[in-house]
């Protein structure tokens, strides 16, 4: 099959033709529909958070059930599902009191080791050399999942369309729901890309008041006003602090979600804060930065600090799919690019110079 395969020399990807993965006991192989171009395997990319080499990442992922391993009852061969990237492992101290989101075994085997919950890749090239697996490794025409990560499509759905609420929209309303948002808060929501995207749509449908957007691209503020942001800001060009202040009557938003990870947009969103706000951290910042907190305020001023990183799979997959049922998320408005698997590293340069609006992915079926 053909795969999108890191070497670790850069920030680049190649096609390479590697053997078909195998399911193990608990787990599927899915032929992919599609998977997102996301942020974060761009901080792989450009080695600004560690992972082995050579690596397949990619975790984002719709498709269909091709091969099931021993004791797999959730789905069936030819199913439709989607997977999140988060792929719990259902019996660590975590996820048995119902926090998938902290799933011990997926950050020691996969996110440290890129294997899954045996220690060992499903992945390979031809002579051998192990491939890690950036979550299950999506950019490739097949990838092995836990089955305990597939959550079946509902007829009427476009497959390809729901790959993004596996990442984007899932880190999104981990995020949402991270916040406790109440009816007739002012929320602001930095950088708007694929995840701010998704707050947006979830914060509409929360019953936020105003929603105030900040990005430096005038594009992506387009798009998100089109979701249902209700005021947005550049802050290429304008002080963003002083301008949300202005637009809240002085005293700043209730929650703050920082969808970048950088120590300066950790700022801002610490600093356009009401008394009793909460700051939401989703993005991922490069390893080893820090951020830098008044700490009188912080006491004085009852703020908090919540870390985001995903939603809980078993109960927030259905949901989003539900809600996507029934027209409250709407990922086919996220989406504005569609790539083939050959245009792999195209998409991912594409991200890496800010050009994507909302999301962009990757098509397996559309490769020539
Ligand atoms: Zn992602
Ligand atoms: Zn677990």
């Amino acid at each position: 099959m053909k795969a999108a395969v890191w070497d670790g020399s850069g920030p680049t990807l190649t096609i390479e033709d590697i053997p078909r993965p195998e399911p193990k006991r608990g787990e599927i192989l899915l032929k992919v529909t599609a998977c997102g171009v996301c942020h974060t395997d761009l901080h792989v990319l450009k080695s600004e958070v560690k992972f082995p080499a050579p690596a397949v990442l990619g975790h984002e992922v719709s498709g269909v059930v091709e091969h099931i391993g021993e004791g797999v009852d959730n789905v069936a061969i030819g199913d439709r599902v989607v997977c999140s990237f988060i792929m719990p492992c259902g019996d660590c101290r975590h996820c048995v009191r119902g926090l998938e989101d902290l799933c011990e075994k997926f950050f020691a085997h996969n996110r440290l080791n890129g294997t899954l919950y045996d220690g060992e890749s499903r992945l390979a090239r031809h002579d051998g050399t192990p491939l890690a697996m950036y979550s299950m490794g999506g950019l490739a025409e097949y990838c092995v999942v836990p089955a305990s990560d597939a959550f079946k499509v509902p007829d009427g759905v476009g497959l390809g369309e729901v790959s993004i609420l596996g990442c984007s929209s899932f880190t999104a309303l981990g995020a949402v729901h991270n916040a406790d948002l109440e009816l007739g808060d002012r929320i602001a929501v930095i950088a708007a890309g694929g995840v701010g995207s998704s707050i947006v749509q979830f914060a509409v449908a929360a019953g936020v008041s105003q929603i105030i957007a900040i990005d430096v691209n005038d594009d992506k503020l387009k798009a998100v006003a089109a979701l249902g942001a209700t005021h947005t800001i550049n802050s290429r060009d304008t002080d963003a602090v002083a301008a949300v202040k202005a637009l809240t009557d002085g005293h700043g938003v209730d929650v703050a979600f920082e969808a970048l990870g950088n120590p300066h947009t950790f700022a801002t969103a610490m600093d356009i804060l009401d008394d009793g706000g909460r700051a939401v951290v989703v993005g991922i910042a490069p390893a080893g930065s820090t951020g830098q907190i008044d700490l009188a305020r912080l006491v004085r001023r009852k703020l908090e600090i919540h870390g985001s990183y995903g939603a809980k799979a078993r109960s927030d997959m259905p949901a989003l799919l539900r809600m996507v049922s029934a027209g409250i998320v709407e990922p086919e408005h996220i989406i504005t690019r569609r790539y083939t698997l050959d245009q792999v590293d195209e998409a991912y340069q594409a991200l890496a110079r800010g050009e994507i609006v909302g999301r962009a992915i990757i098509e397996m079926e559309a490769t020539p």
